[in-house]
């Protein structure tokens, strides 16, 4: 659970900002963060303002990431979606049922496609979405280092 750590409520304010963090709050305690998913290393989420968007914590290389399809948070910034987000990850919601039986459903379709045609629809991703492509690199780069380790390391590595 080294996501929880990461995400005290005094690293929340931080990281928004105080303005934001108490929007985020309002956002939260107000219900609107909605299709939780949730894993051990992130959480995602619908969180629905004036408008619905698509906040998303997790962790790549050990560090905090985030990403939100508000005009902020596309821009980067920790907006008050990724407060409530986070806020909701510390309430300790464990994910929405509906959403996990989707994200059940979407895995079941995928089970099937071949190597070749996993590897589109994740390149074609990663084509039009910055942070993924980011988390990508990062993963990439993550299995040459450890590709590069003696065979001792490498299974104490593939353990975690
Ligand atoms: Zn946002």
């Amino acid at each position: 659970m080294r996501l929880d750590k990461l995400i005290s409520e005094s690293r929340l304010r931080k990281l928004a900002g105080e303005r934001y963090f108490e929007r985020g709050l309002k956002y939260f305690r107000g219900g609107t963060v909605a299709r939780v998913r949730s894993s051990e290393d992130g959480i995602a989420a619908r969180v629905i303002g004036t408008e619905p968007y698509v906040a998303r914590i997790w962790l790549a290389g050990g560090a905090l990431r985030w990403g939100c399809s508000c005009p902020l948070g596309v821009e980067g910034a920790f907006c008050k979606h990724l407060v409530a987000t986070g806020l909701a990850r510390r309430s300790g919601h464990a994910g929405d049922r509906k959403a996990i039986a989707e994200m059940k459903r979407v895995e079941a379709l995928l089970d099937p496609l071949d190597r070749q045609r996993l590897t589109e629809l994740i390149a074609d991703r990663a084509m039009w979405d910055e942070p993924f492509y980011e988390e990508l690199l990062l993963a990439a780069r993550a299995i040459q280092d450890s590709s590069k380790q003696p065979a001792k390391q490498r299974k104490s590595t593939i353990k975690k």
